[in-house]
């Protein structure tokens, strides 16, 4: 498979839009809101909830930033009068960080105050090694003033640990996942058990001492190492959820659920699919030995 994920994605600037959108397809709610809006309320008949995010990363323009922030409040109005089960996540370098970090914090600031009006909850997604600083720096300041948002960790960052040992005073709101993008051996684990042992090792100290975990993964492993610590420290449900990204491993998603765990599925929409998409299989091709298995597998969003 990896022979074949690396030949896939060395082409993929060639590759057809299509077939792009065939790997992509499973992870995408659509291109409109509307499309999203459908997506949340058959995940909630299925007993989930979701976060939405409107896709775009590394914007370099003021003006597609703020068309981005606009997109956001319409969907926070939205989860507002549909009643969705669903909060909003967001990525810094879509909000502007890589043009102006205030412009950034002022843009993320604008709709963490939106969403606390109408109760609702930002998470701020954690992108590459490039913006983990001015990411936490953000967090930091505007949970200061707001208890509505939380942020993301990546399992396989060497600093993730000292990190939480930083955060843990403010009693943050923490997703816990591997980590997507490709980084360097000085600042990233490679090592798959390494990776995992840490994953384990943070969300014991956060759960230790009280602070709010989301459990993204899809990793069987780490969904039973989390079980093994819910149990262990009689952890509230009130304190964790599980979250899954959509159409990946919904056997273990129904399995989650039926259990009685929160699980929120990470609901992507917009038209920059084609784009992101690429950019994503390009970084890391073993997404597409993931989408092979489980098209192998049958694997099917329900
Ligand atoms: C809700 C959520 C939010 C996330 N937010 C961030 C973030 O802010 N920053 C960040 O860097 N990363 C984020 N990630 C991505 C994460 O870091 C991992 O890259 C990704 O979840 C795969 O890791 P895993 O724990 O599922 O373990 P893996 O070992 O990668 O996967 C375990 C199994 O899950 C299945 N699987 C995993 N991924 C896929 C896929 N894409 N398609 C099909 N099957 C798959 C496969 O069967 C695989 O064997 C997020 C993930 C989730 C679930």
């Amino acid at each position: 498979m990896n022979m074949l994920n690396k030949a896939i994605s060395h082409t993929l600037p060639f590759i057809p839009k299509p077939i792009v959108g065939y790997f992509a397809r499973p992870y995408i709610a659509g291109e409109r809101l509307d499309d999203a809006v459908a997506t949340v309320k058959r995940l909630m008949k299925l007993g989930a909830c979701a976060t939405i995010d409107v896709l775009g990363e590394e914007v370099k323009q003021e003006a597609q930033v703020m068309h981005a922030v606009d997109i956001y409040k319409q969907v926070l109005r939205k989860i507002n009068q549909e009643k969705l089960d669903a909060n909003i996540s967001l990525k810094p370098t879509h909000m502007g960080l890589k043009l102006d970090k205030e412009m950034c914090y002022r843009n993320i600031r604008t709709l963490v105050e939106q969403a606390k009006v109408y109760h609702n909850f930002v998470r701020i997604d954690m992108e590459d090694r490039t913006t983990t600083s001015d990411t936490l720096d953000i967090y930091l300041r505007l949970r200061e003033e707001f208890d509505n948002l939380g942020t993301v960790l990546q399992s396989y960052m060497r600093r993730t640990i000292d990190d939480i040992n930083h955060l843990i005073p403010k009693r943050p709101n923490i997703r816990i996942c591997k980590g997507i993008y490709i980084e360097p051996h000085e600042v990233a684990y490679k090592d798959g058990f390494i990776i995992n042992q840490n994953y384990t090792y943070a969300l014991e100290k956060l759960m230790l001492n009280g602070c709010y975990v989301g459990i993204a993964t899809h990793d069987e492993r780490l969904v039973w190492e989390a079980l093994r610590l819910i149990d262990k420290y009689k952890v509230p449900k009130t304190q964790y959820e599980f979250q899954m990204l959509l159409g990946v491993t919904t056997s273990l998603r129904r399995i989650i659920i039926k259990a009685g765990h929160k699980l929120r599925v990470y609901v992507t929409f917009g038209t920059e699919w084609a784009a992101y998409s690429s950019r994503r299989l390009k970084e890391n091709p073993h997404i597409i030995g993931h989408v092979l298995k489980a098209i192998l597998k049958n694997e099917k969003e329900q």
